[in-house]
């Protein structure tokens, strides 16, 4: 019989706000010099009093109201006591037993549709201080202080045990990320430590969970399922041989792709937590909180199953899409560029769904795969992306129409991407235009025939390549500006 693992997970997300949770600081992660963003309340100076930024608390209700948790009426902040020297204060102004949000749950799910996905459950999520931060100079025996990020405010969200496996882990932690991202709440940036993913894993055979273990620092999502999959072998071993797992803090060893011991638990923090004396008990209104609603735009599940709907799209498409934002809000733009465009020639030819589907999916290839290739990890919202949706559209009808070659297509996609210019004009300009007369082509197939005649006979012999080569000849002489099923009927005629 296999051991059941059972696993939850602590997010701690720093909040993009302008200053720092409870003083005006600038609030700034990219800062590069130590010590410039402080002042004696996040220093805890004696005397001084904190105030509570309300952009971070409408930040955290936003995000537990996105996570269908329940917001109490009344809430308030309490005072975690413990030293560690970038807590300048010795204490962290934390939330105890009244979070701002609680039992909520966040759904996961491989499909677009919602069916199939598994619920996991949210305890609490509450705000707090972030600490300071130490840097250890390499090979000095003293270490250093930058408090720049001491009192930045920090959500912490924590889920009830629901999750299995590494996989289940990453996919939960990775909609949390992209949900933060919707609400524009912070950056969640991993790498900059601006999510930090925390795991608690225990395995058993019945009802009665086992010891519980703890994996910390871990800076990918990538090394979140790793850790957990190894967590899951390593206790498995340790339980077969009929041993006991210890209860403690691991970390992850990127080089021997495993977790290593960092602390066995001690005795039980007591933070010996009380009331914040200086900050009043909150009441949240009402109106407030409806307000803050209100802002919640759709969220990537929503949009997901939206996308599918609307558009008949691949699932990895509809990945693409909800996962670049701004890529996906282009593409629904440049399709109703196009609705426009069918609704005034669907009176003259009738454009069909399935003449639709196609437009769809030129557009979406060209898109992710040819846009992006020139963005090169740019945004489309950015300031110096010149190609408008009316444009854009504009030019892939003009391929759907054959106006236009995919050859031809490459060059006047990067001229617009360059100039902004629209792509007829660029067509125009440059003498792009599809070649129609026949006679033209004609004498250009005759020329190529004349300067092969080795290509010809290795033709005549069979060799099916070598009209291959033959067609890459004339589309080069006309500048990819015939039409290959010409050229290829032509020159089998002539041969
Ligand atoms: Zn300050």
């Amino acid at each position: 019989m296999n051991y059941k693992s059972t696993i939850g997970l602590e997010i701690h997300t720093e909040l993009k706000t302008k200053s720092k949770m409870f003083c005006s600081c600038k609030n700034d992660p990219d800062e590069k010099h130590p010590n410039v963003n402080i002042c004696p309340v996040c220093m805890g100076h004696p005397g001084t009093l904190p105030v509570i930024n309300k952009e971070a608390v409408r930040k955290v209700i936003k995000t537990g109201l996105a996570l269908n948790c329940q917001i109490p009426k009344k809430s308030k902040f309490d005072r975690k006591n413990y030293f560690y020297p970038d807590l300048p204060k010795d204490y962290q102004i934390s939330q105890y037993d009244m979070p701002f949000c609680k039992e909520g749950f966040l759904e996961i799910g491989t499909s677009t549709s919602s069916a199939q996905a598994k619920r996991i459950r949210i305890t609490r999520i509450h705000l707090e201080e972030d600490t300071g931060r130490l840097v250890h100079p390499k090979g000095e025996d003293n270490s250093l202080v930058d408090f720049n990020r001491a009192g930045i405010p920090l959500m912490e969200m924590v889920t009830e045990p629901d999750l299995e496996s590494g996989k289940e882990a990453r996919k939960f932690a990775e909609e949390f990320q992209l949900i933060l991202r919707y609400l524009g709440v912070s950056d969640a940036d991993m790498e900059k430590g601006q999510l930090r993913v925390e795991v608690n894993i225990s395995l058993s055979k019945g009802q009665k969970l086992g010891t519980k273990v703890e994996i910390k620092n871990l800076n990918s999502f990538r090394t979140v399922e790793k850790a957990i999959d190894y967590e899951i072998e390593r206790q498995t071993e340790v339980l077969k041989k009929g041993k006991k797992v210890v209860q403690e803090t691991r970390g992850w060893n990127k080089t021997k792709q495993a977790t290593f011991s960092q602390r066995e638990k001690e005795e039980a923090h007591d933070y010996r937590y009380f009331p914040e004396p200086d900050l009043p008990t909150i009441d949240l209104e009402k109106e407030f909180i409806q307000e803050i609603k209100a802002e919640i735009p759709e969220l990537p599940q929503k949009k997901r199953e939206r996308l599918t709907r609307e558009y008949n799209l691949d699932e990895k498409v509809v990945e693409i899409f909800t996962f670049n934002k701004d890529l996906g809000e282009y593409f629904e733009k440049v399709m109703s560029e196009f609705r426009n465009w069918v609704k005034e020639i669907e009176i003259k030819e009738k454009v069909g769904k399935d003449e639709f589907l196609k437009l769809t999916k030129l557009a979406t290839n060209y898109i992710i795969t040819d846009l992006q290739g020139l963005l090169g990890g740019a945004l489309v919202s950015g300031e110096d992306f010149l190609i408008s949706p009316e444009n854009f559209a504009e030019f892939v009808t003009l391929i759907y129409k054959g106006k236009i070659s995919s050859k031809i297509a490459k060059i006047v996609l990067e001229e617009m991407f360059k100039t902004g210019a629209d792509p007829s004009h660029i067509i125009e300009e440059k003498g792009l235009t599809q070649l129609t007369d026949t006679g033209e082509i004609e004498k250009i197939v005759k020329e190529v025939i004349s300067k092969n005649p080795k290509v010809i006979e290795d033709y005549k012999k069979g060799k099916e390549n070598a009209l291959q080569f033959l067609v890459g000849q004339v589309m080069a002489q006309t500048r990819g500006r015939a039409k290959p099923e010409v050229v290829n009927r032509l020159l089998k005629e002539s041969l």
